[in-house]
């Protein structure tokens, strides 16, 4: 989203922007880093090598670089990479446009060049996050939980529609806390209820809800709006007790599984997303094998699972992080294993079904698309066969006719 603020600011410039174009004529390059964990640093870095190299041999004049790696290492990549011609944190629209000799305008408040397909788009409600999770290195770069002011979120949803987007997903690093620092109460239901009245709106997707003191009002909310998705996305990363104590989680696993029951009891149809990191400090085999177990009893709709990043400044930090990467890798395959069985057993109970479902491209011949249970880049797709051509955007009905692990497969009803 930065990207697409930024990009929308130079625009309005006169100055002509491609987001990850493969010309080789640019004049200069912003590349907005990632830095949270090794996997997202390393790619970071690669890129800016890359660009690096394309300035040397004069395909490139400037390479600029923003996000969080840079607003976490700034100095030290300063210093091995000198090539680089200006460094930037996160949000630095006023920087860049400055440096590049632009004025911010304020006017564009609300406004984004999306690099999305433009069907749907990321809204954030807020930056930052007051927990203090033993792994996460995300409060370092992105500071305090900072409610945005829903005037400004309903500006932005209003000018997302009037450009045609129809599902609005939701983030912030803790969805559920919205409000409580701007207005002194949790205001997510409200905002909920504002964004469903959007004109044009007509899929709402939450990500990132924080299981302890989880606003379980939020339920009726979801429950009662046809346009908020059944689907939460609610990062859990472990169910040991003694590993959830210490990544400083602030639950434990009687109150997950009541969290997750209640949940269930009150939107029966609702899709559950979660994330896990295996490999934390003191994680044990038997750690693991409990997660598997309890996984196995309540049957996710939707896994992630990352390797434990050992992060400087952290607290988990001075831990000693003695599990090898490769015993990581085997252990967070051995857990996607287990999820793969439950997808594909989930699947199955979806033949015979005719689902809602929006069209996301054209490929290979086919349409693929997601229904409200699928969110893009994570989750399942639909491969949709229909004898007419369906646009990207469009809602369908589809008759599912194959189940795969991850996908499934059907015919258009007419
Ligand atoms: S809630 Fe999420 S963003 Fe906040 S500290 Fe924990 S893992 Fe990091």
């Amino acid at each position: 989203m930065d990207s697409e603020v930024l990009s929308a600011q130079l625009q309005a410039n006169d100055i002509a922007v491609a987001h990850e174009s493969r010309r080789s004529d640019h004049e200069v390059v912003i590349i907005n880093t990632c830095g949270f964990i090794d996997k997202a640093k390393a790619e970071s870095i690669q890129t800016i090598l890359q660009q690096v190299e394309r300035k040397k041999s004069g395909k490139v004049r400037q390479v600029i670089v923003t996000g969080c790696l840079s607003a976490r290492y700034q100095n030290e990549l300063a210093a091995e990479i000198p090539e680089v011609d200006a460094w930037f944190g996160t949000e630095p629209y006023r920087e860049v446009l400055q440096w590049l000799q632009a004025d911010y305008k304020q006017e564009l408040v609300g406004e984004r060049l999306l690099s999305t397909p433009r069907h749907y788009a990321y809204l954030k409600i807020s930056e930052g996050c007051n927990r203090t999770c033993a792994f996460c290195a995300i409060p370092l770069m992105r500071g305090k939980h900072q409610s945005r002011p829903m005037d400004e979120i309903l500006l932005e949803a209003r000018k997302l529609a009037e450009k045609g987007v129809k599902e609005l997903i939701l983030i912030a690093q803790e969805l559920t806390y919205y409000g409580l620092d701007l207005y002194k109460k949790r205001m997510l239901g409200t905002l909920l209820e504002k964004l469903t009245k959007v004109p044009g709106i007509e899929w709402i997707r939450l990500h990132y809800a924080y299981p302890a003191q989880f606003p379980l009002d939020i339920l009726d909310v979801v429950k009662s709006q046809p346009k908020i998705c059944k689907y939460l996305d609610i990062p859990l990363q472990h169910i040991s007790d003694p590993i959830l104590l210490a990544m400083h989680r602030q639950t434990n696993r009687a109150y997950i599984e009541q969290l997750i029951h209640k949940i269930r009891e009150t939107i029966p149809e609702i899709c559950l997303r979660t994330t896990f990191i295996v490999g934390f400090p003191g994680e044990t085999p038997q750690h693991v094998d409990e997660l598997m177990a309890f996984m196995e009893k309540t049957r996710f709709d939707r896994v992630g699972v990352f390797t434990y990043s050992h992060e400087e400044h952290t607290r988990a930090f001075h831990l000693p992080d003695t599990i090898s990467q490769e015993e990581k890798e085997k252990r967070a395959e051995r857990v996607m294993d287990c999820q793969r069985e439950i997808s594909y057993e989930k699947n199955l109970a979806r033949i015979g079904q005719v689902l809602k479902v929006i069209v996301d491209r054209r490929e290979a011949g086919r349409f693929v698309g997601r229904t409200e249970y699928d969110s893009p880049e994570v989750d399942n797709e639909v491969i949709i066969h229909s004898p007419k051509n369906l646009s990207p955007g469009q809602f369908v009905k589809v008759h599912i006719t194959q189940a795969y692990d991850y996908d499934l497969e059907g015919r258009l009803v007419d």
